[in-house]
């Protein structure tokens, strides 16, 4: 191998994107968004990655280059048969097909996206990297639903996890910013965007985290309820008589903050709590409450808790969200300063108090870049 280039390729059900980063320096040499598939000019993943190619080859970058080393693809679902990244082959590709029944949204994309990537550069090594595999960590007692082994195991029911690209470059971030060895650091990493999810790392190892079988469970979030009474589904349906389309639709898309109040966006729920806006207070503090059980039980989880990483567009921007978070935990030895919180930045940071024995900080995540480093591991091998 040669280049030291990684094309990082993240096609979704509708929209394919692409970072091109050199590995040599981490440099991002070009980044880009391909939108609306099959709305209009571009028709399928088959025109959005001639696209993605076409911008490539514009600036001087085409999939042709000899500086470039492998495509590194994100795929959403790794089932328990991937682990670690994956180099790509007719076998794998069968395997990532196989797991669509437990991602119908997302690995379908995902696969058409690998397909069409291998058609245009076959002689390329092309890598998998799984949102689901930092998480295959989790001991079978926080990997288990409670429920029947024979149809859990026979429907593959467990607890996957999700955002482990981030979960496993956040976690490493935030010992490198307090100068740790990450093996012996024990970290809670909040990681909140539109989707989010918590997860408990001892020492580099992912130990419990709050999405399960699909990205559902767990927190509030923008359009997701997070934890409910699996009842909750049954009364819709026996009562309400809803069909298992809608509810899934009303727990995915129209829950969460959206659900509680109209408005999925943090910023927005920010100004109308400013204006005495009760709905919005109330999804607020709804949202806070669910994250303060889980820093409180992933603390318990992990026994002895040293930092608190912060992530994504909600957990990198929302001081009021961190604070509230945060609030009069002492007794945890968690104090955040509140002029540190306050501080804006696009650089990793302590927003904890000097006495705070839990260093708390605020850690940008950059899954393309984890992507891509996953993937020139491997093929540098
Ligand atoms: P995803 O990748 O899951 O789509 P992001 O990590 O980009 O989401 O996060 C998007 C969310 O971040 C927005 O919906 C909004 O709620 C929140 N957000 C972005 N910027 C800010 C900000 N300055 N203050 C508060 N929240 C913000």
């Amino acid at each position: 191998m040669n280049g030291s280039r990684v094309l990082v390729l993240n096609s979704g059900s509708s929209s394919v994107k692409y970072q091109l980063l050199d590995m040599a320096d981490g440099a991002r040499l070009s980044s880009g968004l391909v939108e609306r598939i099959g709305e209009g000019p571009v028709a399928d993943h088959t025109a959005a990655l001639k696209q993605v190619a076409e911008e490539l080859t514009d600036q001087g970058l085409g999939l042709d280059s000899p500086e470039l080393a492998a495509i590194g693809h994100r795929v959403v679902h790794g089932g328990t048969r991937f682990t670690e990244p994956a180099l790509i082959t007719d076998e794998v590709v069968e395997e990532i097909e196989k797991l669509v029944p437990l991602a119908p949204l997302h690995n379908p994309a995902n696969v058409t996206g690998i397909k069409v990537a291998r058609a245009l550069r076959p002689d390329l090594p092309q890598v998998a990297v799984f949102d689901t595999a930092f998480h295959s960590t989790m001991p079978e007692s926080a990997a288990r639903y409670a429920i029947d082994t024979g149809t859990a195991d026979r429907f593959g029911v467990r607890r996957y996890g999700f955002h482990g690209t981030s979960h496993a470059y956040v976690s490493r971030a935030t010992a490198k910013l307090l100068g740790k060895d990450v093996a012996e650091l024990n970290t809670i990493v909040l990681h909140l965007g539109n989707g989010a999810s918590a997860s408990a790392v001892r020492g580099g190892v992912c130990v419990d985290t709050s999405m399960g079988l699909t990205p559902l469970e767990g927190l509030v979030m923008g359009t997701r309820s997070g934890d409910i009474d699996p009842a909750a589904i049954f009364h819709l349906s026996r009562v309400g008589g809803m069909s298992t389309d809608e509810i899934d639709t009303l727990l995915n898309k129209r829950s969460g903050l959206i659900g509680l109040c109209g408005d999925n966006d943090m910023r927005e729920i920010g100004r109308r709590m400013a204006e005495g806006d009760e709905a919005a207070q109330l999804a607020f503090d709804i949202y806070i409450h669910r994250l303060r059980k889980y820093v409180g039980a992933y603390t318990a989880v992990l026994g002895r808790l040293d930092a608190i990483a912060f992530t994504a567009g909600v957990g990198e921007n929302s001081a009021a969200v961190r604070e509230a978070a945060l609030r009069d935990l002492p007794a945890f030895g968690i104090e955040v300063d509140a002029v540190r919180n306050a501080v804006r930045g696009s650089a990793a940071r302590l927003i904890s108090a000097g006495s705070s024995r839990v260093a708390v900080a605020v850690v940008p995540t950059d899954e393309e870049l984890e992507i891509a480093s996953q993937t020139f591991d491997l093929v540098s091998d």
